[in-house]
C-alpha cells in the first residue's frame, strides 16, 4: 500500500515556505511585568522599546490597587456575552466613563480592539454599500471591511486625491463608509482627518476613526487624532482599544445614542463573545483618571518622541513619515531586519521587527515604541546602539 498522506501535510511545506523566506514567528514568553524599563523574554534581560503601554499604567500601583480591591467581590470570569447577562455595573459604569472622557453621548465595550473593528464596520455596511480604507489601515479593520461583504475600495496611504477622485464615482452605493486610523501603526504618522471630513460631508458618507494608538496620548486632554486635529464633532464614531495607552485589554466604540444603540444590537463580535472580566473595568476606570489628571505623562512621551526621531534621522535612518511615539526604522527586505533586531538584541535591547503580512512586502522594519517611562540614560543606549547598527 503506498504511504497514506495525512491530510494536513500541506503545513509542513508552509511551515518551510515561512521559514525559507524570513517570515517565520517564533512564540517568545516575557518573564516579568510588562514595562518599559527592563523586561526579561527567554531568559534575556532587555530594554523593552516594543511595548504599546504608551503611559506605564499597565503594571502601575494604581491599576494593581484597583483589581486587587475589587477582586474578592467581583471574581475573574464573567460567565456571558454582554447581551446575555456578562454585563455587570462596572462595565456599565466603564461605558459612562468613556463616554465622558471621549466627549460622546454612549459608549459600548468590546471583548478586545480587534473585536470592536471588526463588529462595528461589519454591521455599519453590507452588500450594495462601499468602504473607503485606507491602505495602511490595521489588519483589524482590514477584516471588518472583509466581513461586511460592501464593496471595499482601498485609497493610498494617505492619499486625498485619489480618494477624492475614488469618491466621484460613489453614488450607485446606498451606505458609504470611510474608515481610518487615527495614527498609523506601523509608521507612527497620523491620517489627515480634516481633509478625511471634508469628503465624507460632500460625498454624504460615514467616518470611524480607530484611535487605538493615539488615545490618551495625543489632544491635550488625551482623547486622541480626533481631538488635536479638533473633528471631533465631525465623525461618526470613534473606535478605542483598553490594550495599549490604558494598559488593560478590551474595546470600545463611542459616539451618539442612536448609533451605540444599534450596534449594540447588531454588532456580532460583541454579541457572541464574553464580556471582558470586571476587574479588569475596575483597572480601566482607573487609567481613564491616570490619563486625565496626569497630562505630564503625555508630554514626557512627547518630548522623548520628538528627540528620537531627530536623532534616528541624524543617522540617516529612514524613519518614514512618523509623527510620533511609534517610530519605524524601514529595512526593505525580512532578512535585513532579523539580522539587525537581533544586533540590537546581543545588546540587550528589545525592539519587534516587523515583517509582512503586518506591513507591505518589501515594508520590513524595526518598530520602536516609545513609552512615558523611558529614562533618558535607555534612549541614550538605543540611540548609541542604532548609531553602529
Ligand atoms: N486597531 C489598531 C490600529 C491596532 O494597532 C490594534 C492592535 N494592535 C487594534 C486595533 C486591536 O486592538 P486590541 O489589541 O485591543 O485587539
Amino acid at each position: 500500500m503506498p504511504d497514506q498522506k495525512s491530510p494536513s501535510d500541506w503545513i509542513r511545506e508552509e511551515l518551510r515556505f515561512l521559514k525559507q523566506n524570513d517570515l517565520l514567528r517564533k512564540r517568545t514568553t516575557r518573564e516579568s511585568p510588562p514595562v518599559a524599563g527592563l523586561v526579561q523574554i527567554d531568559g534575556r534581560q532587555f530594554i523593552n522599546f516594543g511595548s504599546n503601554d504608551y503611559l506605564g499604567v499597565a503594571a502601575s500601583q494604581e491599576l494593581v490597587l484597583a483589581v486587587q480591591n475589587s477582586v474578592s467581590q467581583l471574581g475573574v470570569g464573567t460567565g456571558a456575552s454582554a447581551l446575555v447577562n456578562g454585563r455587570g455595573t462596572i462595565h456599565r459604569r466603564l461605558e459612562e466613563e468613556i463616554a465622558r472622557f471621549e466627549k460622546c453621548e454612549d459608549s459600548l465595550l468590546f471583548p478586545t480592539g480587534y473585536a470592536a473593528n471588526i463588529g462595528v464596520i461589519s454591521c455599519l455596511v453590507g452588500k450594495g454599500d462601499v468602504i473607503y480604507s485606507d491602505a495602511l489601515n490595521h489588519a483589524s479593520i482590514i477584516d471588518g471591511c472583509r466581513l461586511s461583504g460592501a464593496k471595499i475600495v482601498v485609497y493610498p496611504h494617505n492619499n486625498i486625491d485619489v480618494l477624492s477622485s475614488l469618491m466621484r464615482e460613489s453614488e450607485q452605493y446606498a451606505r458609504k463608509l470611510i474608515v481610518t486610523d487615527g495614527l498609523f501603526s506601523m509608521d507612527g504618522d497620523i491620517a489627515k482627518l480634516h481633509s478625511l471630513c471634508e469628503l465624507a460631508d460632500s460625498h454624504h458618507a460615514m467616518l470611524v476613526v480607530d484611535e487605538a494608538h493615539a488615545t490618551g496620548v495625543f489632544g491635550s486632554d488625551g482623547r486622541g487624532c480626533c481631538e488635536l486635529l479638533d473633528v471631533e464633532d465631525k465623525v461618526t464614531a470613534k473606535i478605542g482599544t483598553l490594550s495599549k495607552a490604558v494598559g488593560c485589554i478590551g474595546g470600545f466604540v463611542a459616539g451618539k445614542k442612536e448609533f451605540i444603540e444599534f450596534v449594540f444590537n447588531r454588532a456580532r463580535s460583541q454579541i457572541f463573545s464574553t464580556a471582558i472580566p470586571e476587574i479588569n473595568a475596575c483597572a480601566a476606570i482607573e487609567a481613564l483618571k491616570i490619563i486625565q489628571n496626569q497630562p505630564q505623562k503625555r508630554q514626557r512621551l512627547h518630548a522623548v518622541s520628538k528627540r528620537v526621531r531627530t536623532e534616528i534621522n541624524g543617522l540617516g535612518l529612514d524613519s518614514g513619515t512618523s509623527q510620533s511615539h511609534i517610530i519605524p526604522i524601514i529595512f526593505g527586505d525580512s532578512k535585513s531586519v532579523l539580522k539587525a533586531a537581533e544586533k540590537l538584541r546581543n545588546e540587550g535591547i528589545f525592539v519587534p521587527a516587523i515583517r509582512p503580512p503586518s506591513v507591505p512586502e518589501n515594508q520590513a522594519r524595526l518598530r520602536i515604541s516609545l513609552c512615558a517611562d523611558h529614562t533618558p540614560e535607555q534612549v541614550d543606549i538605543l540611540l548609541k546602539t542604532l548609531a553602529k547598527t
